[in-house]
Parts: C-alpha cells; structure tokens; sequence
C-alpha cells in the first residue's frame, strides 16, 4: 500500500471481525498505518446496532447509562411493560448477574469515573469523523444543534443537572435553555404539550447506514477485502492469529481485533475479558411528516429520540435487555409512538415503516473495552452501549495506534479490556 506509513516491527496484516461502525473504522485506521486488513461479519455491513440508530454524532451528550436515577427508574419500570427501559422477568443467570454489577456502578463516583474515561474519546469524536471524510468516505455529516423539548420547565432540570455534572467531571457542553417559542422555531414539530427546551450546540448527525456502508466502500477502495463469514473461533500465538469460519474457513494474519458490539462476550470471554457486554436493545422506525425539520429533536421525558432521516423522521428509543438475537417485539415499538405521540403534531405515524430493533452494547461500568486481550495479538473494540456510533472513529483511530506501536494510548488505559 503505497503513500501509507507502517510502522516497523507491527504487525502487516490484520483480521477484524464485525463490521459495524467500530470494526470497519478500526480497519479504515490500520490502513492508514499501512496495515492490510480483512473484515469479516457473519450478515455484512452495517448488520448490528450500526445501521437503525438515532444517527447522532452528539459527544456532548454522551452521558453514561449508569447514573443513580437510572437504578429507581430501572425498579420502577419492572412493574410497567411500557416503559423505555424493560427487562423481561425470565430465567436467565447471565443477565440478573449483569444487572447486579451494573446496579452496583449506579452511583456518582463509578458514573464520573465513566464521564472521564468518555472525555479522551468525546473530545475527537467530530475530528475524527472528519479525517474520515476527508480522505475518501464519501457520506457528509451534518451539523445541527440537537433540541431537547420538555413538558415544563421544571422537567428541563434533570437534563440542566446531568449536563452541570458533565461539566463538573470535564466534559463541557455548550447549550441554552430555551422558552416555549424559541423551542418552536428549532422544533416546528412541538406539539402544545411542549413548553420548555435545551438546545445543546456543536453537535452532528448522520445517515448511519449510508455512513457505514461509505466507510465499508472506502476501505474495499484502498484495498481491504470485506466477507460474510461467521466467525466461529480465533487460536491466537505469538507467531499471529488463525480466524475459523463456521462453513469451515480458514483466515491468518499478524493480528486480529474483535469488534461483534452486542455479541463481543460471546468469544471475548476465554481471552481474560472479564467485564461482560449485554444487548440494551433500542428501536427505531422511519415515519413521514408534514412540516420540515431542521435538526435532532430530543424527548428525554420518554427517553426518544428523533432526526431528520432521508426528508422523514427517525424515531429511536427503548432500553430492552434481551438477547440480542431474540425476536423484534411489536410491543416496544407501539409503546415509542404512544409515548411519543402527544409531544409532536405533523407526525403521521401510521404510515411509519422502517421497523427495526438492534442491539447496544452495554457494560456494566458504563466503560468501553478497547484494546489488548490476554491472548498475544488478540484486541477487542466495543462496549460503547448509547454512544458507539459518535464514538466508533476515534475509538477506530487510538486502537490502530496501539497495534501498530504496541502502546497503550493514555486515552485508552480506563478502556483496558483486562480490567
Ligand atoms: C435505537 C438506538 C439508537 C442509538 N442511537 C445512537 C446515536 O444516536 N449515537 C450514538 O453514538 N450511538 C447510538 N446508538 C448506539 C450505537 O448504535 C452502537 O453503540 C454502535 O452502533 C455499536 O457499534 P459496533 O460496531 O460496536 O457494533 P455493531 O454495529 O452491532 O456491529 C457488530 C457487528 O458484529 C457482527 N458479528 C457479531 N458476531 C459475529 C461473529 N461471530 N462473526 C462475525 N461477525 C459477527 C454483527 O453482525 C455486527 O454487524 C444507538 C443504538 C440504538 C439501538
């Protein structure tokens, strides 16, 4: 790969499984260093939580799940199966020992610890989308301030408060409170229930199935090759790393990284990974309206949220800890439009299509895992939960960095997948 500096000694080739918008940036990146990549994921491009997301590029919003409030609100929601947050009462060890350690980090110590692990990600989230797009991803970003809209201005505290605590921990996130009116022009979709706003500036939002798919086709253009192949096993050595297929493929390379989202417990585990990642599945649809919207619309009040999407509105919400591989449940999704409904007139929802439900991947410490596993040459990349999407590129980029050196970027030591 002439034009691409390589680092000596790193390794030349790299197998990367899953290609969601964490694996395929990370393969984007190795490249740049001059690292000849393969990607493998079991469906294709953009397969997982990376295609119906809420497309927010919003490092200022990246607050951690587990906030002390989240735990009250999490008990609450047991007795309601229409809340945004639902956990199935069934029979599963796996996933109440989860929700125990992740109850155990709901408090403000474990919460800032999080903020400031994030802040080295937040702080190059847009520049690294704009590397991105400026060498070859051929799919734009756009700016826009993301407008909150809440029932009353008592209900705008919570979101005023959490954003003070960000603040308090590092992360400083320029935004506005904003009158009924002022609300109206940033949301001409407000409904009458609406009467106060948060405007939170210097934010971006994307198409992210087209942007993944445009990182997948800037990687094959700079000579990557991207196949569908589940991956059933990895046998990693000091000499490189073995890839196994289910349909009986084999794959060699210097090095492999993990990046499966949802699925990364699945395999990580064997290779020290301790901290396990759950499926937080969200929702989304794509719905027509009749009045033009200008940005991202946020109703934290019943946790949705919604963008401009191809001269529609996606709409995204729900927190559902259930396999990720379990059935779409018509049941969530009917309780985002009856949620939602109220707030915003010129939505017409009966015509929504799009339906779609994907995976977050959700650690119980509200800390990604990216980096070196036990095994030699063996890396994970995931565990981002609401905030992979924003947070995929610069995760992609420090992640090259430590392969190709072999040093563990300071922004990386809280994300110690050993940990
Ligand atoms: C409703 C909703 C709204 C969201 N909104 C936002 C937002 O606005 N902004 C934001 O920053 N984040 C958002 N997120 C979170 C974001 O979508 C995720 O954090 C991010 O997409 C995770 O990316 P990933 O590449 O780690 O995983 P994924 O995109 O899930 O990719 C993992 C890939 O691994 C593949 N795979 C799994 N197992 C194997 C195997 N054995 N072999 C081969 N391949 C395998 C899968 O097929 C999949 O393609 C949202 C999520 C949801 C659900």
């Amino acid at each position: 790969m002439a034009g691409f500096e390589r680092i000596d000694g790193g390794p030349r080739s790299v197998i990367v499984v899953g290609a969601g918008i964490v694996g395929l940036s990370t393969a984007w990146f190795l490249q740049e260093r001059g690292v000849e990549v393969t990607v493998l994921d079991r469906k294709g491009v953009a397969a997982g939580s990376s295609w119906g997301n809420a497309g927010w590029i919003a490092p200022g919003l990246a607050i951690p799940l587990n906030e002390p409030s989240v735990l009250r609100y999490g008990l609450k929601s047991l007795a309601n199966p229409k809340a945004p947050l639902h956990i199935p009462v069934t029979f599963d060890p796996a996933l109440w020992a989860f929700l125990t350690r992740f109850a155990a980090n709901c408090h403000w110590g474990s919460w800032t610890r999080a903020v400031q692990t994030g802040l080295p990600l937040n702080e190059e989230s847009i520049e690294a989308y704009d590397v991105l797009t400026a060498n070859g991803v051929a799919e734009p970003t756009n700016p826009g301030p993301i407008t909150a809209g809440f029932t009353s201005p008592r209900a705008a505290v919570g979101l005023l408060h959490e954003l003070r605590r960000m603040a308090d921990a590092g992360q400083h996130v320029p935004h506005a409170a904003l009158e009924r009116d002022q609300l109206r022009e940033l949301v001409p979709l407000a409904s009458d229930a609406l009467n106060a706003g948060v405007r939170i500036d210097e934010q971006r939002f994307v198409n992210p199935g087209r942007f993944v798919h445009a990182l997948a086709d800037s990687v094959t253009s700079r000579g990557g090759t991207i196949s569908t192949v589940e991956v059933v096993d990895i046998q990693a050595a000091e000499s490189g790393v073995t890839v196994y297929g289910r349909s009986g493929q084999t794959y060699r390379a210097d090095a492999a990284v993990v990046a499966t989202g949802a699925w990364l417990s699945a395999m990580a585990r064997e290779w020290g990974v301790r901290v396990p990642v759950r499926a937080g599945r969200g929702y989304s649809f794509t719905v027509p309206v009749d009045r033009e919207i200008p940005g991202p619309i946020y109703l934290p009040e019943v946790r949705v949220a919604c963008t401009p999407y191809q001269g529609a509105l996606r709409v995204a919400g729900t927190m559902e800890f259930r396999k990720p591989d379990d059935p779409f449940v018509p049941a969530r999704l009917e309780a985002i439009v009856a949620s939602t409904r109220p707030l915003l007139d010129g939505v017409r929802w009966d015509e929504r299509t799009d339906e779609w439900v994907g995976p977050r991947p959700v650690t119980p410490d509200g800390r990604p895992l990216i980096g070196a596993t036990r095994q030699p040459n063996l890396f994970v990349a995931g565990g981002h939960g609401m905030w992979g999407l924003a947070q995929g590129p610069v995760t992609g980029r420090l992640l090259a960095e430590q392969i190709t050196t072999g040093k563990q970027p300071a922004a990386l030591i809280d994300c110690d997948p050993l940990r």
